[in-house]
């Protein structure tokens, strides 16, 4: 058999290949925390499950259009009228089988031999993956500790050519938690006036997780850049969703019939009981959405505060989502070595910020979705382990 050569180009991530030595280990009798998977450890809110259980009783089970059930598109337009002040039209919502398809679908529209994707590095690894997969040049794009993990308008606006497609932003960033400021993202979008052939990507998929001053601001709010921007979100992160595997995107109107087509072979519409999950998590009540994020707040500044009180390790406090990326350039094992180690013999997994990109290396990534006893306890134990090492 010979498989295609582009198969060859795709990666796995780490975060799930860690779950996976994490679960075996666990199953040999071992005591693992896991900070690796970046997910809610919250369960999805009654009143969501109970929609889509109604939706299963009353007989949704079949396909729906394409693009989503018209309600559930409404209710996404509404939600963005309502977050931003903008005017979302529900035919160009694209409901997806989680936020990576919205990340894909950009992709594959504009990725092909000859073409440039710019990227954040470290960044979410599909990025990278699914840009080699289609051919296409990945240019990343560094966000660096020194700038809060941000990136810096003038480094993005250089590397664009004449063969750029696509720009693909992340804030609330997964990996490193890091939220781009205001002024950086108004440069971004004044300079590229001056490069109308570039589409923008702007994933938003932690864009209710912002904590303290950090202040999250959507690429919706620029109306210059409307007709060429992709905006990601979903209820992955938000409604402690991962398994529902439901997301969307808010396209331009030249895009969205490319972007149906692809859905439209990929995999025809999502689950149906989920998608009026999707508009019970939109429309009902937030306060355990809301709790959650505070949580996560609270458990920040715990991962924090411990973190750099290990020896040779230092942490900026992210802005956002829930992902510490602790600097450990300091610590005498390189970073995927000492995520290696402290997975097989402290019990802790977490994942090594090379993972993520070049720039990720000599940090780890650290989710904090996890309970505050068990934060620290693997903190605890990180700190035997450098002790000891
Ligand atoms: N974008 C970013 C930055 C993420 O971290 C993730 C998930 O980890 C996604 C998109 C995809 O989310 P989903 O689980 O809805 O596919």
């Amino acid at each position: 058999m010979r498989c295609a050569e582009s198969i060859a180009r795709l990666s796995k991530e780490s975060a799930l290949t860690v779950l996976g030595r994490a679960v075996a280990l666990e199953a040999e009798g071992r005591s693992i925390i896991n900070l690796g998977v970046g997910q809610p450890d919250f369960k999805t809110p009654d009143h969501i499950v109970e929609a889509a259980v109604k939706a299963l009783r009353d007989g949704q089970h079949g396909y729906t259009p394409t693009k989503g059930i018209l309600p559930l598109r409404e209710a996404v337009a509404a939600h963005l009228g309502a977050r931003f002040g903008v005017e979302a039209d529900p035919e160009c919502v694209l409901v997806v089988p989680g936020g990576k398809m919205t990340i894909s679908f950009a992709v594959l529209l504009f990725g092909e031999p000859g073409a440039e994707i710019l990227y954040p590095d470290p960044g979410f690894p599909p990025y990278r993956s699914i840009i080699d997969y289609s051919g296409a040049k990945a240019v990343p794009i560094p966000h660096r500790e020194e700038n809060g993990f941000a990136f810096k308008a003038e480094e993005v606006l250089a590397r664009i050519t004449a063969n750029t497609r696509l720009i693909i932003l992340n804030s609330p960033s997964n990996p490193t938690g890091g939220v781009t400021p205001r002024g950086e993202i108004e440069k971004l979008v004044e300079g590229l006036d001056a490069h109308p052939h570039v589409a923008v990507l702007s994933d938003e998929i932690y864009g209710r997780m912002c904590y303290d001053r950090a202040e999250h601001v959507s690429l919706l709010e620029f109306p210059s850049i409307r007709e060429r921007l992709i905006y990601l979100d979903g209820w992955s992160k938000t409604y402690a969703m991962t398994g529902w595997r439901l997301g969307y995107g808010l396209w331009p109107k030249s895009l969205i019939e490319g972007a149906e087509k692809l859905a439209i072979n990929f995999h025809s519409c999502v689950n149906t009981p989920a998608q009026f999950a999707g508009i019970a998590a939109l429309e009902g009540p937030q306060d355990e959405s809301e709790r959650m994020v505070a949580a996560f707040e609270q458990r920040r500044h715990l991962v924090v505060e411990r973190l750099n009180a290990l020896p040779g390790i230092t942490c900026q406090m992210p802005g956002g989502a829930f992902y510490a990326f602790p600097n450990v350039k300091s610590v005498a094992l390189n970073d995927k070595a000492l995520a290696n180690s402290l997975l097989g013999e402290a019990g802790v997994a977490l994942l090594a910020g090379s993972d993520f990109g070049a720039e990720g290396k000599g940090f780890l990534r650290i989710s904090y979705a996890n309970s505050e006893e068990n934060i620290a306890e693997a903190i605890d134990r990180m700190g035997r382990f450098l002790q000891n090492y």
